[in-house]
């Protein structure tokens, strides 16, 4: 219950002195953008040292290819090796793109629709309707890509094991228009959920209607610990070969959080069909990718051993953040029972549910005190929250301060709400 034990007088109370604390923040004009789960300056100082990575008289990778000449589509040796190392699969089972694995995601589709995949019976396109799984709350551009391809998105309610499978497994079974699932299967976007065991080898082993069901598997976060340990979860490319649904899984990771946001590499795994119809389009769409890039990302990190050194370096920035959120909310939030938050492991973001019906207004209250987050809803298909409830935190970027400033903000928007919608009962 909401302000359980607390006296409808004792929350007006509550309700002035926030609008007071609140007024007091407004009035120091403050402009934090919190919107997105951007690496801060800090962090992308740490990979300073890829501009120095390769010297133009040592352009040459291990198997001798020319990084600055036209070659090698899927990559080279080195940086797949790297991925293999981090993702678990063998290196002729990925192959290295350019610089977003989210374009690597939406070119995906565009092979579904209009060739189809491996397991297709025709390209998407040809069906009256194509239906996408969407655990939620997820990641609003995995939405924004099945919404683009005009996919009817369903949602699927995350639990601490990952997607509701019950759910899942029943849909599936029926309905042939169901083409696949987007996956965070490693802190998630924005729950910081590691999916189970079991999980990974339900997704794998299901029936399925539609015999080209696609996982989308999103690793992006697979290394992206906040403590000193490595999250290993069952490798859903084994899974899916075990139960002879070899094609079903696509992998997708990148170095968008490790090196350079928007400036690393990609990957892409499969089975060697799916990475064979990969290629036989991404050799029309183009020459090959940056492989001067790829050379400096493998000079750079190594191995995994080296990734896994650097993510230590990030977590040394990112940990006092994630901690300094949850303590700031516990401090102002636990004792009225007015909202519920994440204190994830890992991952980039704390996802926050408040009294249903009022994550519109906290998140225009926190706007009006110059801190930006991300659109209300946007942790939906569609932009649409049915609860009105969650509100996505990324405390990667902001400087300790400012994120000390905009967590005291968002608690008292937080209490606002709650406050009126309390006393308006
Ligand atoms: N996938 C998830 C779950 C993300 O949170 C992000 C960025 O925030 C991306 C993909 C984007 O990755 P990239 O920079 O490789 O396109």
């Amino acid at each position: 219950m909401v302000f359980e034990g607390i006296s409808k007088e004792n929350a007006s109370e509550i309700l002035s002195e926030a609008k007071m604390i609140l007024e007091r923040y407004r009035s120091k004009d403050l402009i934090l953008n919190m919107s997105r789960g951007k690496p801060c300056p800090e962090q992308i100082d740490l990979s300073s040292e890829l501009f120095f990575s390769v010297n133009p008289d040592d352009c040459i990778g291990e198997e001798g290819v020319d990084c600055r000449n036209y070659g090698e589509l899927s990559g080279i040796i080195e940086m797949k090796r790297v991925f293999s190392e981090i993702l678990d699969i063998p290196v002729d089972k990925i192959c290295i793109g350019g610089n977003s694995s989210l374009d690597l995601m939406f070119n995906t589709f565009s092979r579904a629709y209009t060739k189809g995949l491996p397991d297709s019976e025709k390209p998407w396109s040809k069906y009256d309707s194509i239906k996408f799984l969407c655990p939620v709350p997820g990641y609003d551009r995995h939405f924004a890509v099945s919404e683009y391809y005009g996919m009817e998105m369903i949602n699927i309610p995350m639990l601490k094991t990952g997607p509701d499978m019950i759910m899942v497994e029943n849909l599936v079974k029926e309905n042939p228009s169901i083409k696949g699932i987007w996956c965070v299967p490693v802190f998630s976007n924005p729950d910081g959920c590691v999916y189970s065991d079991d999980t990974v080898e339900r997704l794998a082993k299901m029936e399925c209607a539609a015999k080209d069901f696609t996982i989308m598997w999103d690793a992006s976060y697979k290394v992206h610990s906040l403590y000193d340990e490595e999250i290993e979860i069952a490798n859903i490319l084994e899974e899916c070969e075990k139960y002879g649904n070899s094609n079903r899984a696509l992998i997708f990771a990148s170095t968008s959080k490790i090196t350079h946001a928007g400036a690393g590499v990609v990957c892409i795994g499969g089975s060697k069909e799916s990475i064979k119809a990969y290629l036989k389009t991404a050799t029309i769409s183009t020459i090959g990718y940056d492989k001067i890039n790829m050379l400096r990302h493998a000079r750079f990190l190594k191995n995994k051993a080296g990734v896994l050194s650097k993510m230590k370096k990030h977590a040394e920035i990112l940990l006092p953040k994630f901690e300094m959120v949850n303590e700031i909310f516990s401090r102002n939030l636990d004792r009225y029972n007015i909202a519920g938050w994440t204190n994830p492991r890992g991952g980039y973001f704390i996802s926050m549910n408040v009294f249903p019906g009022t994550a519109k207004r906290v998140y225009s209250l926190c706007k009006e005190a110059g801190v930006t987050l991300t659109s209300p809803g946007a942790t939906f298909p569609y932009g649409y929250d049915p609860e009105d409830s969650n509100i996505r935190i990324a405390p990667t970027f902001p400087s300790v301060t400012e994120l000390s400033d905009a967590c005291e903000i968002i608690s008292m928007a937080v209490i606002i709400t709650a406050a009126e919608v309390y006393l308006n009962s």
